[in-house]
């Protein structure tokens, strides 16, 4: 059950809303690249401009260094949200300070403002109090709804909510009602599929899904650090050895939960003309590199997906950026997409092979925050929903 206050249990007509939304989208030649998020953001923007609020939107996107930067400007979604809704959209080149308060001032009920880029300012990352007070001050409520930034405490996602009511978008909401419940209510059996790069970055959540799901299904260049605990040597591949002690101690207590790859994909070079072959999991020859599953592999985890009831997915199968390595990965997108399951996806790389199969209506939750699921997934609080109202 979601127990915080949504926009649904708020009355906005006629009060100025300040709205954390996730705009953090791909900017390519100054023009959006993927919409994704913003689409993510527009029943909260939609519902609340309805009810006859003026909205003040805030947001970060991308990593500028050392304050305003054009090339992380939200300039270019503020002029690509004007053409998605119906209300008047305008755009103020500062979060805060002086020319953010004028603009606030003029803007009239059913208007939307979005604000620059909050990481323009040092004050966002560390929550300082200072400037989630000035960005209090604009509105007479906050609504939290960039689930993909809910792992951060930062002014415009925790720091506001200290100084006005606090209460979750839509989206927020769904998002942690579709995780929720796959972690705490899973429909059985729970299969969890993680891949990606790196298996420092998912060891707590291996930990914890190993507590929660049926079967544990592991690929990708994550999996090679596995093998070498299992003292096969990788030779090129991809591996962690700071981790292996936790690799080895994982792989016992997952037991048969915790499934590895059996056969893998190997290239002698880190390049789609590379010459490939396949093998059993064993060592791997001088010169070669894993960069996929094999097709027994993808043969095993496919049945153990067919007969899941909740999927949960994180990370590519293997390099999937290269067509000849994305076969393990794609294959595993149709299996999900096929599997009849509650399937979640989580993370920029497992959605991205979702929509270029072609198969994203046949999933039932994609999320928009990679960091933010997998916080979830290892069982965190998120400090942007610890810090709304509860209901
Ligand atoms: P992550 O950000 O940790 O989810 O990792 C995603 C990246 O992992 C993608 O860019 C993949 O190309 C990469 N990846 C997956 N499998 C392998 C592999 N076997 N060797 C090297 N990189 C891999």
């Amino acid at each position: 059950m979601f127990n915080k206050k949504t926009i649904h249990d708020i009355a906005v007509k006629d009060k100025r809303v300040l709205v954390r939304v996730d705009f953090n989208v791909p900017i390519k030649d100054g023009k959006v690249a993927d919409d994704t998020r913003i689409q993510a953001a527009l029943p909260t923007i939609k519902y609340l401009v309805g009810e006859g609020a003026s909205l003040i939107l805030c947001s970060h996107l991308g990593r500028p260094k050392d304050g305003p930067d054009p090339a992380f400007s939200l300039k270019p979604v503020a002029d690509y949200l004007g053409d998605l809704v119906d209300s008047k959209v305008s755009f103020v080149e500062d979060c805060i300070g002086p020319k953010a308060k004028e603009a606030v001032d003029i803007l009239k009920p059913k208007e939307i403002l979005v604000l620059e880029n909050t990481r323009f300012h040092s004050g966002e990352k560390k929550n300082d109090p200072e400037m989630a007070k000035e960005l209090a001050s604009y509105a007479d409520v906050f609504v939290n709804d960039a689930f993909g930034s809910a792992h951060r405490a930062h002014a415009s996602t925790v720091g506001v909510a200290e100084y006005i009511p606090a209460v979750a978008g839509l989206l927020l909401e769904k998002e942690i009602e579709y995780l929720d419940q796959a972690i705490e209510k899973p429909k059985k059996p729970f299969v969890a599929i993680l891949g990606g790069a790196k298996v420092s970055d998912k060891i707590n959540v291996i930990k914890n899904l190993l507590t929660k799901a049926d079967t544990v299904l592991i690929g990708g260049g994550m999996a090679n650090t596995f093998f070498k605990a299992q003292g096969y040597p990788v030779a090129d591949s991809l591996v962690e050895d700071e981790v292996l002690e936790i690799a080895k101690e994982l792989v016992e207590a997952g037991g048969l939960k915790l499934r590895l790859p059996v056969d893998v994909v190997i290239a002698d070079g880190f390049s789609d003309d590379a010459s490939k072959k396949v093998m059993w999991v064993g060592p791997v020859p001088e010169g070669w590199r894993i960069l996929d599953i094999g097709p027994e592999t993808i043969e095993n985890f496919c049945k153990v997906i067919s007969s899941a009831g909740t999927v949960v997915w994180n990370g590519p199968m293997g390099v999937f950026e290269m067509p000849n390595f994305a076969v393990g990965t794609f294959a595993i997108a149709k299996a999900v997409a096929d599997s009849g399951a509650i399937s979640i996806i989580g993370g920029g790389d497992s959605a991205s092979a979702i929509n270029k199969s072609g198969l994203a209506d046949k999933i039932s939750h994609i999320s928009t925050g990679g960091g933010a699921s997998l916080e979830m997934l290892e069982g965190i609080q998120l400090p942007g929903l610890v810090a709304l109202q509860d209901k």
